[in-house]
């Protein structure tokens, strides 16, 4: 077995490094995007509501018309091992299922075994320590997101070709990220990440036309918590545009500031006080037994 500490995959019922795992180019997750996936994190030796984000990826490949010679505690068991294997205290796992390989000559899915994969990597952020800090410049794409009734975002796709031109129009502009819209302008979310917006004690974030993330979700329970009106809604740019705090809810990176929409200020362009407040709260539930599971590394490499 190599060396697993820069990330470990499992594939074809083997661990292996994470730089050696490859599919057949004949995979129609490869040709067609036609795949499934959900990614989970690892914080301080810790799942993060690992069962949440395994419910939505058996939504997803149920909606799908998908499934794997896997059970849902072997996924589990899997994911466990992968973080186990490869050491990592801070880790980013993500599980895949793809259509597979149709029978010779023959382009009829049905015919397809669904093939699951994984692997665990160092922790991934969408925003930097100086993003995170001072708050990101977030461009309103021109780019609508495939809308949902052509592919269902609320399963979690590789249907990336909107989000990543939006990133390109954004870097363009010079702007860190973009967030893209719907067919009658309101946004709806961006490469890897939901949008929420507060104007006065109102809290908004996109109903339809999203992912419905698992951090999106920890932080409307959140918001329980706070004197404010939160609703789930559509989230027309002007909105957006004429808020007091906008903020991104990602696994990757958690709940982070946006202090410029298309390069205008957001309230008084600084990070605000009700996204430091869910931030901290968010990462604070990460030592929460109710919202965390230890991982047992046993004598695992890397070991603190
Ligand atoms: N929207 C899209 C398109 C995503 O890919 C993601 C996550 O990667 C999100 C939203 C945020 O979802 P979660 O909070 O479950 O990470």
């Amino acid at each position: 077995m190599g060396d697993l500490s820069q990330g470990a995959a499992f594939i074809d019922d083997r661990y292996i490094p994470v730089a050696e795992a490859s599919i057949s180019l004949l995979d129609w997750g490869f040709l067609h995007s036609d795949a499934t996936y959900d990614v989970a994190h690892v914080w301080k030796g810790r799942f993060f509501r690992i069962d949440a984000y395994l419910d939505r990826f058996e939504r997803s490949m149920q909606r799908l018309r998908m499934s794997v010679p896997y059970s849902r505690e072997q996924i589990r068991e899997v994911m466990f091992e992968l973080v186990r294997r490869s050491g990592l205290r801070d880790a980013y796992v993500e599980i895949v299922c793809t259509r597979g390989i149709p029978a010779p000559g023959s382009r009829d899915p049905r015919t397809c075994s669904n093939r699951f994969m994984a692997f665990a990597i160092p922790f991934v952020w969408i925003a930097d320590d100086r993003l995170r800090a001072q708050g990101m410049n977030l461009l309103i794409s021109r780019h609508q997101r495939i809308p949902p009734e052509s592919v269902d975002p609320r399963i979690k796709n590789y249907h990336w070709l909107d989000m990543v031109m939006g990133l390109f129009e954004a870097y363009d502009a010079g702007a860190d990220s973009a967030v893209l819209v719907d067919a009658v302008g309101n946004l709806v979310e961006g490469p890897g990440f939901n949008i929420f917006v507060r104007c006065g004690d109102r809290v908004i974030t996109p109903a339809r036309g999203v992912l419905e993330g698992v951090t999106r979700a920890t932080v409307l329970e959140l918001l329980a918590a706070e004197k404010l009106q939160v609703s789930t809604e559509l989230l027309p740019a002007a909105m957006a545009r004429a808020a007091d705090e906008v903020f991104i809810t990602s696994t990757a990176g958690g709940v982070m500031p946006v202090t410029r929409i298309s390069g205008q200020a957001v309230g008084g362009g600084l990070p605000g006080a009700l996204t430091a407040r869910l931030n901290d709260a968010y990462w604070a539930l990460h030592d929460d037994p109710h919202y965390t599971t230890a991982i047992n590394y046993g004598g695992a490499p890397n070991e603190e």
